[in-house]
């Protein structure tokens, strides 16, 4: 390979990127991304960043100083346009850049809510990047009333940073608990009593069915018939991969951009990795939306496109911070038929691990980083 292109300057892109670089790849590597900003971390979008506690150029990966030096080309506010195969390049609005190998990074975007509610009010917000933190931080004040929609990890963190800042904050979950796609009961319960002591009030079961200006305020219509006045809406309600481009291109997509082991779509000149891409483990097709999975993802595709043929079996791993909280989570509990509370290796901890047929699969810990390293030691990831 000689010219390596990259769509989307996220942690997916900007770890192959770099990874290349380290194996000494000596071709070019041009990255294309859409923010107009340097790539960046993320996490602390609905933590530190969030509470004003992080500067925004911390977030960064690397400044510009190491792109110059490791020759790779960043266009940030280039958005590609099209996948052109037959010719081997990708479109911009400004231009035409040829490939040997091309790396989609492209990532996801948050699930909106239904135009009838998005059209008729303001301030409805959500949390996928730097510029939605800052819009969502500058409300965030004392005494402003929040709506929170979705009762995942994004919905509870937005909650914990705007209850720190000392907003009124109403979470709905539309499913009968928080949680309850990506953690059994016991990790949920947990949450809930935190989150009440903290003074948000969590409502599940209950989906949001309206919205409608009232004033300057929002009137926010439940579907138990209830209503709150409230100043913001943040919708923390999912993701979805984008995928358009691959589409577009002909590449197989099913729920992500379909690859195979070594991160290859069905051209063999085009790979995949991050929160974009779908593939098979452990016998069903996942997306996998962790830092720690884009960043490996990523590195294997780069030693493949270097010829390697590495194939790539996920270690997942993830965590959440939320108050003074913090929950660390090893493995993927997708698909798991029993979930056990466990001896935590700390007082005041949380373990709680998910087993499919007998198999420990993952492990929940909060506020225990020892069970964590141990439980990652015992699952391998
Ligand atoms: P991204 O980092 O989203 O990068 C994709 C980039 O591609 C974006 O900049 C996008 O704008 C750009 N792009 C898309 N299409 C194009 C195009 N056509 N042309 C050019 N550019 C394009 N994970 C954890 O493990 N722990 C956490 O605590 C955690 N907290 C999170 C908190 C928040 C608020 C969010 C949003 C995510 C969090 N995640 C966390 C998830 C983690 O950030 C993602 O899994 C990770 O960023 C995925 O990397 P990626 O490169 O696939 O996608």
């Amino acid at each position: 390979a000689e010219r390596v292109v990259i769509v989307g300057a996220g942690q997916a892109g900007f770890a192959a990127a770099a990874k290349l670089r380290q194996l000494g790849f000596k071709g070019s590597i041009t990255m294309f991304g859409n923010e107009g900003i340097m790539p960046y971390q993320r996490p602390p979008l609905s933590k530190a960043y969030l509470l004003g506690k992080l500067e925004a150029d911390r977030l960064s990966f690397r400044n510009e100083a190491f792109f110059a030096d490791q020759n790779i080309k960043i266009l940030n506010d280039e958005p590609v346009l099209k996948i052109d195969r037959v010719n081997r390049q990708v479109v911009t609005a400004n231009d035409c850049l040829p490939y040997d190998n091309l790396i989609l990074a492209t990532g996801a975007e948050p699930i909106r809510l239904p135009a009838r509610m998005s059209e008729s009010v303001g301030n409805i917000f959500y949390l996928r990047n730097r510029a939605d933190a800052d819009r969502l931080g500058a409300i965030m004040k004392p005494g402003v009333r929040l709506l929170v929609v979705g009762g995942g990890y994004i919905g509870l963190e937005v909650a914990a940073a705007a209850r720190q800042a000392g907003a009124d904050v109403t979470l709905v979950e539309m499913s009968p608990r928080i949680l309850s796609r990506v953690a059994a009961e016991p990790t949920a319960d947990y949450f809930r009593t935190l989150h009440a002591s903290e003074g948000v009030n969590i409502h599940e079961g209950v989906g949001l069915r309206d919205l409608k200006s009232e004033g300057a305020a929002i009137k926010a219509v439940l579907d138990n018939g209830s209503s709150l006045i409230i100043d913001g809406v943040v919708a923390g309600i999912g993701v979805r991969p984008n995928t358009e481009l691959a589409e577009a291109a002909g590449l197989k997509v099913d729920g992500g951009i379909v690859v195979d082991e070594f991160g290859c779509t069905t051209d063999p000149l085009i790979w995949a990795a991050g929160d974009c891409a779908s593939f098979i483990h452990n016998g069903e097709m996942v997306r996998i939306e962790s830092v720690p999975h884009a960043i490996d993802q990523a590195e294997h595709v780069a030693r493949n496109i270097l010829g390697e043929a590495k194939p790539y079996h996920p270690r997942p791993w993830f965590w959440s911070d939320q108050y003074q909280t913090k929950l660390q989570i090893a493995g993927f509990n997708r698909g798991y038929d029993r979930a056990e509370i466990g001896a935590s290796a700390h007082e005041g901890g949380l373990k709680v691990s998910y087993f499919k047929e007998n198999a420990l699969i993952a492990v929940d810990c909060i506020n225990d980083a020892r069970g964590f390293m141990m439980a990652k030691r015992e699952l391998g990831v």
